[in-house]
């Protein structure tokens, strides 16, 4: 009955409004027609006091719809929660029930064929066993991903900073993915000096250092290079995995940090899971950093990361 705004106007407006259209509103009013009543709710109202009223009975409506609110929004969560967990169920089952038997199934011909087989060439013998040792380490690396993913979805993972050399880590995780490398004619190569430190849980960071690398190879045509590189930034130590790959469109660089298991093959069809990248981004901001990138076409990418310096 309000001139120029009336109430009818009011809870319209905070059901259009993003930040107001949660808030239960309970009409209170004189007007007692049943087709006010009706709008009202239509409107979006929880309910609907008609005066004179009890100032007893207004309070404790206004009580039960905060609680109902809570109450609802607690289950929205607890619902999300639930998804996201059957999400995880069925993503982990896709990875054991395709990618791991498939690298079983691979370890298991090729140790076959070099334990049954007779009269093998030296070159056939070297060629099985470096199908042998790349499969292995394809294993080695996705076992790892899927726990480092699974503790993370589960909260079960704890950032323990401690400073870091990124030499020894780096170099470390060359020499782990050098077969992979080797089998497509790729220079994989550092340029971090040795007294080059950062302030980070050390098994995370070994985890994005691995998965950039092995991304840079995996999107690598033969005879490509991959680099890493490092410079001190101010108060952050920026860490570039360099390659001269395929690149990335600038569509599909919004969705490959986004958590959706967007994935595609290497140059070698080499398959992949999609959740190296969200482990990498998840892992670098968990240690007080950034991770990006910038890439272009059939010329390769840079991909980087922010880390806090040891103080
Ligand atoms: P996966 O490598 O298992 O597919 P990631 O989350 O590590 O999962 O990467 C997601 C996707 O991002 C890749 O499938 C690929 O499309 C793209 N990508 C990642 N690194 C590179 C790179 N260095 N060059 C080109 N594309 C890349």
């Amino acid at each position: 009955m309000m001139p120029d705004l009336d109430g009818f106007e009011v809870c319209r407006q905070l059901k259009q409004n993003l930040q107001t259209h949660d808030i239960p509103i309970i009409f209170l009013t004189a007007r007692v027609e049943q087709e006010d009543i009706i709008k009202g709710f239509e409107l979006g109202a929880v309910d609907y006091v008609t005066k004179p009223f009890n100032h007893k009975e207004l309070i404790s409506r206004v009580r039960t719809h905060i609680e109902l609110k809570a109450a609802r929004e607690a289950l929205a969560l607890k619902i999300e929660e639930l998804q996201q967990a059957n999400i995880t169920k069925e993503k982990l089952l896709s990875i054991i029930s395709h990618d791991l038997v498939n690298l079983f199934n691979s370890l298991m011909n090729f140790s076959l064929l070099l334990t049954e087989s007779e009269e093998l060439s030296v070159e056939q013998q070297n060629k099985y066993l470096l199908m042998i040792s790349q499969s292995s380490n394809q294993g080695y690396h996705l076992l790892k991903n899927l726990l480092d993913w699974l503790r993370n979805q589960t909260g079960k993972i704890q950032v323990i900073p401690v400073s870091v050399n990124l030499k020894w880590l780096i170099e470390r995780n060359i020499e782990f993915l050098s077969s992979q490398a080797k089998n497509k004619n790729i220079t994989l190569c550092s340029t971090v000096e040795s007294a080059t430190t950062v302030f980070a849980d050390q098994n995370m960071l070994d985890t994005v250092i691995r998965n950039l690398l092995a991304n840079a190879i995996k999107f690598t045509p033969n005879f490509g290079k991959v680099e890493i590189t490092s410079q001190q930034q101010a108060s952050m130590m920026e860490l570039s995995v360099l390659d001269t790959g395929i690149g990335i469109k600038p569509e599909d660089i919004q969705r490959i940090f986004q958590g959706r298991y967007y994935t595609t093959m290497g140059t070698g069809n080499e398959k992949g899971t999609g959740i190296g990248l969200n482990l990498c981004k998840e892992f670098v901001e968990k240690n007080g950093g950034n991770i990006g990138v910038e890439s272009e076409i059939g010329k390769g990418s840079r991909f980087y990361v922010h880390l806090p310096l040891p103080t």
